[in-house]
Formats: structure tokens, sequence, C-alpha cells
């Protein structure tokens, strides 16, 4: 096999299975895993990207279009590789949107690193350059990035619907623009200087099958997808005092093999008696608090269930821990553990209302501020993707109203970019210049791709992109849906300026650090997969063990 040969000498420091590589071979097996990677999320880029099935080892089936989400489902199995996996996850933490363009960037950064390399420039010249135009990139989108009225609604909306499209959402992406935005306004506050802080853990998305995702709506509050206990409690509690409890209303077990020997059955009898003795004091205790409502996050004893239901608690049982958190937010309360020590200042107040359609129960705050987006779809798919194209929608536009910065999208902040770094190379001295360059080309590489997927001709776009720049248009970009190139923000294609801010930096450390490697020393195999080499003969550089994609090799 091709690495093997690739192989230096074997090392008498090193154990028998052990690998090495050094130098050109270490980078040029790091840089095609990494491009591989990047290759693999491409065709998911835009509003026009196609989507993946991803098929679990244990069978579970993602369709996605969420550059993140493909890559952690894609159980990569190569060092290099996991490394650009990490770049779409800090940028999935730090920015929430953007994580196909870091990735994409990030693998372009390095294919053109690699045309320098072979060209005999030092990896450390590359570096320094990429360094330094990802910081002078930054500062241009800084330059370039229109402040905005954050109590802009209609502006509020696009930047939405921009960062949804492409995930299921097209169709009904006026009235979720409009519920994103609305559930981010209602969960901002004036920080201490005046400025916009939103807090978006007051904002929980939930969802539900078998409706039309036009029919999602916005609640005030917590929707808890959950049944009473018993067919005798009130199902709807005005005035509710809300218990939140995460221990079980059940007896203390036992230890397993512990033995009960009774004598007689007066013995039985007490044991029993006792045992619901305990219930019962659980049961008062919750009374005593003055609650008339309980969330409990473990099990509810069928004995404690009738005594809770004869006092006209309403109870749920293995409530999801989330929802819990959720419902404390939105309550007010604090989560009881034990029920000794649960007193009145443990409860929550508000109202607990029930829907037999949905069979949901709604909870509202009394004077907290958390709201649910509650998406509709018409099967777990859909709703799936629909709910990862609102977590990002909702994260850019909290961003939008705290920060303030958009940006045209559709490669037109790409292509300015591009286009300024070129500028500036000029000034660059030495070696470091090509590598200003080769950034500058790499930007690029986002209108290529959004218009190779929509279908278009890719170098006649970036043609066409370049004179409108070189022209002053700043905002000239492609709108994919018109095929035009065109002012993208006055067509309603606008992104925030901290993600692509996010997106620069985390690929240009991440192809930096690929770049630095000049050793690889393996103890073991370096392609790690094993028996699936045969498979991925079609993927360069020995893109090992991409368990359950194997079969894909031939697709990237
Ligand atoms: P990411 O994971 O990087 O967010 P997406 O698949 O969400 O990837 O695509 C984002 C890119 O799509 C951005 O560059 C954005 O400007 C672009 N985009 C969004 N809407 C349009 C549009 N109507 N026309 C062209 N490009 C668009
Ligand atoms: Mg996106």
């Amino acid at each position: 096999m091709s690495q093997r040969q690739r192989m230096g000498q074997p090392m008498i420091i090193l154990g028998e299975d052990s690998q090495r590589m050094k130098d050109r071979d270490a980078q040029s097996h790091n840089i095609s895993a990494a491009r591989a990677v990047a290759e693999a999320v491409r065709s998911t880029l835009g509003p026009k990207g196609m989507d993946k099935m991803l098929v679990s080892s244990m069978g579970d089936v993602t369709v996605t279009n969420d550059g993140v989400t493909i890559l952690q489902e894609m159980d990569i199995d190569n060092p290099t590789a996991e490394m650009i996996v990490e770049v779409a996850e800090t940028q999935e933490d730090e920015a929430g949107d953007g994580t196909t363009t870091a990735v994409a960037i990030a693998g372009e950064l390095l294919k053109n690193a690699q045309d320098l390399l072979e060209q005999d420039i030092h990896p450390t010249a590359v570096i320094k350059g990429f360094h330094l135009a990802s910081q002078r990139a930054r500062e241009e989108v800084d330059d370039i990035a229109e402040r905005v009225d954050t109590d802009d609604e209609e502006l509020l909306r696009k930047v939405a619907e921009t960062s949804m499209t492409g995930k299921g959402a097209e169709l009904n992406k006026e009235l979720l623009g409009q519920l994103i935005v609305d559930a981010v306004r209602q969960v901002t506050v004036e920080g201490p200087e005046g400025e916009n802080v939103v807090d978006l853990d007051y904002v929980k998305i939930e969802t539900q099958t078998g409706r039309a995702a036009g029919e999602s709506e916005l609640l005030q509050g917590a929707a808890i997808d959950k049944d009473p206990v018993h067919p005798d409690m009130p199902d709807t509690v005005e005035e509710a005092r809300v218990m939140l409890i995460n221990e079980p209303i059940e007896i203390e077990e036992a230890d397993v093999d512990t033995q009960l020997s009774v004598d007689s059955p007066d013995q039985l009898q007490q044991f029993l008696d006792n045992e619901e003795a305990q219930l019962k004091e659980k049961v008062e205790q919750i009374e005593a608090t003055g609650a008339n409502v309980v969330f409990c996050q473990k099990g509810i004893d069928d004995l404690a269930q009738h005594y809770l239901a004869k006092k006209g608690i309403l109870a749920v049982r293995r409530a999801k821990k989330s929802d819990i958190k959720f419902l404390k937010e939105v309550l007010g309360a604090r989560i009881v553990s034990d029920l000794d020590s649960a007193t009145e200042e443990d409860l929550g107040t508000g109202s607990v209302r029930r829907d037999d359609a949905d069979e949901l129960f709604y909870v509202e705050g009394g004077d907290s501020h958390g709201v649910t987006l509650l998406l509709r779809g018409s099967t777990d798919h859909v709703v799936d993707e629909l709910e990862r194209g609102i977590t990002d929608a909702l994260d850019v536009v909290a961003q939008t109203v705290s920060d303030g910065r958009v940006l045209a999208g559709g490669g037109a902040i790409e292509v300015e970019l591009a286009r300024r770094l070129r500028d500036y190379a000029d000034s660059v001295e030495g070696r470091e210049q090509l590598a200003v360059e080769a950034f500058a080309d790499s930007l690029e590489l986002v209108p290529r791709v959004l218009a190779e997927n929509a279908g278009l001709d890719a170098i006649d776009t970036l043609v066409d992109l370049r004179a409108a720049h070189e022209d002053g248009q700043i905002r000239a970009g492609l709108n994919v849906f018109s095929g035009q190139v065109e002012d993208t923000f006055d067509a309603g294609v606008v992104e925030p300026a901290h993600a692509k801010e996010q997106a620069l930096s985390s690929a240009t450390e991440a192809a930096n650090l690929v770049l630095k490697i000049d050793d690889i020393i393996a103890a073991g195999d370096l392609s790690t997969g094993g028996d699936d080499d045969e498979e991925m003969g079609g993927a360069p550089g020995g893109m090992g063990g991409m368990g359950g994609m194997g079969g894909m090799g031939g697709a990237m």
C-alpha cells in the first residue's frame, strides 16, 4: 500500500508497529486529509446546497445541510481530519452559524498552501502570511460592515432568513423569521451600559410532528410534552404554585440483595403500612409547601400518584432535565433535590394549561420572560432539520441585536475582502506576500461554490463579481435565487459580521495548525481505519476509517 512506501526508515526508538512520516510527506498527508473533510461539506453551502444523509452505526438516519452536524455524525477517524472538525465546532460554539464556510475556507487555504510548499516556500512563511492576512481581513470586515439599528425588525428578519434558507425553512421563511425575531426581542434586556444583552437560555425550541411547518408558533413560557400521572388530577391550574423536583417520589429502594424475612402476616402488613406511610409523608411534605403542581424529573410511585390526585395536586413524572431547567427560569423556581428540606421559597408561580389536541402543558411564568418556539413539521426528519436551521438563525439574530454590525452575503464580503487583501499584499515583504495572495484567492471559494451549488457557472460569476467590486460596488454578491450578481444587501441576503470574523479566524488557525506539523509519529497504523482501507482507496491521502460513511468515499 502506498502509504507504507512513503514511510521513512524504521526507527529503533519506536515500537515495531509505529509509523513515521516527515516533512513534505507529513504535510501532504495532513493537507489531503483536511481537504477531504472540507470537500465533503462543500456541496451543502448556501441556500441551493444539497443535503446529506448520514446513517449511524446504529442505523439512525440524519438528513441535513448543516456543516457541523455532518462532520459530527460522520464518525471521522483521522487525527488531522478531526482538527478540521474542531473548526466547525468552534464556529458553532462561537457564532452558531457559518460552519460550512469556516471548514470550506480552511480546506481551500490548505489547498493553496500546498501549491506554495511545492514551490519550496517554507511553511513558516505561509503560516506568517496567512496570519497577517487573517488579521487584516478581520479589520476590513469591521470597516466594511454596516452599523444597523438593532430595533430594525425588517433587517433582523432578513438576517434570520439568510441563515435559515437551505434548511427546510424555505416555504415558511417569513413566518419563521418573524417568530425568531420576536423570540430574540422578548429575551433582550438592557445591559449596564445601555447595550443589548440577549439571553438565549430563555428561548427553548420544542418540536412537534404531524402538522405543517407553517403552523409553528411562539409561546409564552414553556411547552411540556407530558401527561398528568393520574386521570383524577386537574390538568389546568390557573394560579399555579409549582414545585420542580429531581428526586423520585418513591420508596427509597433497599439494596438489591437485601432479603426481608417475615415471621407472620402481621409483620408483612406492618412492612407494607410502613411503605405507605413513607409515601404519604412525601406527599404531605409537598402539600405543606403550598404546591399545587409538581414537575418531577424522576418517577412517582403509583400510590403517591393516588395521594397527590386526592389532594388535587397536578403531577408530571419523568420530565426531561432540560425542561426542568427551563421551567426553573420561566417560573422563577428552585429545583428541590430533597423533600425533607423543601419550603414555599422553592416554588415558582404562574399558570399551567393543558392543550388536549397537542397533548402538551403550556406553562407560563408570573413575571419572568422565557419563551418557547414550537416548531412543527410533517415528520421527524423534517422538524429536526428545521430545528437546526432555526437554532442557527436564533444565534445570528441574537448576535446582530447585541453587535449591530452586518454584511452583504452571497459572497459579496468575500470578494471585497479578497480585493482588499490583494492590495494589502503589495505592502507585505518577502514570501509572505504570496501567502497573503493565496489567502485572498481562498476566500473567493465562497462565491465559487455558491454558484456551483446553484448550477451556475462559477468562473463567469467570479469574473462578474470581481468586476463589480473593482467598480466600487462593495455589496455586489451572487443572489442564487435570481442567479444575478447584484447588491445582495438590498436583496435581503444579510449576514452578521461577528460570525464572518469568527469563520476567518477559526479557518486560519486550523490551516496553520496543520501546516506547522512536519513530523507524524503514530503508535500504530496511520490510517486508523484498518479494514476499511479498500473502500476508502478513492479518498485522497488515506482518509482512514470514516466509519459509516465508508461507502461515500467516491462522492468526496
Ligand atoms: P454555513 O454553514 O457556512 O452557514 P450555509 O449553507 O448556511 O453555510 O450557507 C451560508 C452562505 O450562503 C453564506 O455565504 C450566505 O451569504 C449565503 N447565502 C444565503 N442566502 C443566499 C442567497 N439568497 N444567495 C446567495 N447566497 C446566499
Ligand atoms: Mg448557515
